[in-house]
């Protein structure tokens, strides 16, 4: 008997993932804002719960981009304050539950990053994954759809901004945008941040790229964005430009700009 308890004792999930003691699965900045962009930063945190220990991987590979967006949540909170926006982001890793992926996405817990293994992610059974979805990705999604309801009671206008970043090198080929516009079926916002971003001379701006959207790859731009008839855009910028406090306050601002802008360009401001 004692050998079958220790067996499900390890393998068993805990009874909650995220223990009294440990963080919210989002944090909210400007609850109140006024403006009609709202915020979301999907990949914002590294933090692991501790029942889940380190998922096999050493302190090193935690701190590098498969593990979370580096410099997103601080730009977020840059254009939170800049744009008097309702902000909200991720407090746990995208390792933990990929905030950013359908249910049904085979990247939805990853067991594969770039080139690095995630053995914690191996082999999970069907209520160790109930248990990652339950307690971090339907919470912080409720909070956005609650939000979004709220305001469309109210007869508020939302422009979906959601932020992310990106290494400067994927796999050894390096990349030459300092950022990205992403969109899908809504190219109102993204075409006209393109249009003014080139125009200033001085960015290489991915048009879908370093990434593209769909349905099968991305949760936000489809199920906020277009289910919800939302004018979006989903902002990537290179993590090296934002890695420090300088780089980041410098990205707030000059992103707040440009969505100001273009949002009056393309008529939703
Ligand atoms: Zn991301």
């Amino acid at each position: 008997m004692s050998a079958v308890a220790g067996i499900d004792a390890a393998t068993a999930a805990p009874a909650r993932l995220i223990a009294a003691d440990e963080p919210p699965p989002y944090s909210i900045k400007n609850a109140n804002g006024t403006s009609p962009f709202l915020l979301t930063c999907d990949h914002a945190g590294r933090r692991l719960p501790r029942a889940l220990g380190n998922l096999g991987l050493d302190g090193r590979e935690l701190e590098r981009h498969i593990a979370w967006d580096i410099g997103a949540a601080e730009v977020t909170s840059h254009l939170a304050a800049r744009l008097d926006a309702f902000a909200i982001a991720q407090t746990y890793s995208r390792l933990v539950v990929d905030c950013n992926r359908p249910l049904a996405s085979p990247t939805l817990i990853a067991t594969r990053s770039e080139r690095t293994d995630i053995p914690g992610n191996a082999n999970l059974t069907d209520a160790q994954r109930r248990q990652r979805v339950d307690e971090v990705f339907r919470p912080y999604h409720a909070r956005i759809e609650a939000e979004l309801d709220a305001r469309r009671a109210a007869g508020r206008r939302t422009i979906l901004v959601t932020v992310h970043s990106f290494t400067p090198a994927y796999l050894d080929v390096s990349r030459p945008w300092q950022a990205g516009i992403l969109y899908h079926h809504d190219t109102r916002l993204a075409h006209a941040l393109l249009h003014l971003i080139r125009a200033e001379g001085e960015w290489v701006v991915g048009d879908n790229e370093p990434y593209s959207v769909s349905d099968t790859s991305d949760y936000a731009i489809p199920v906020y964005g277009t289910q919800r008839g939302l004018a979006n855009v989903e902002l990537e910028i290179r993590q090296d430009l934002i890695a420090d406090a300088d780089g980041q306050a410098a990205w707030g601002e000059r992103v707040a700009a440009w969505l100001l802008r273009a949002g009056a360009d393309a008529g939703l401001i």
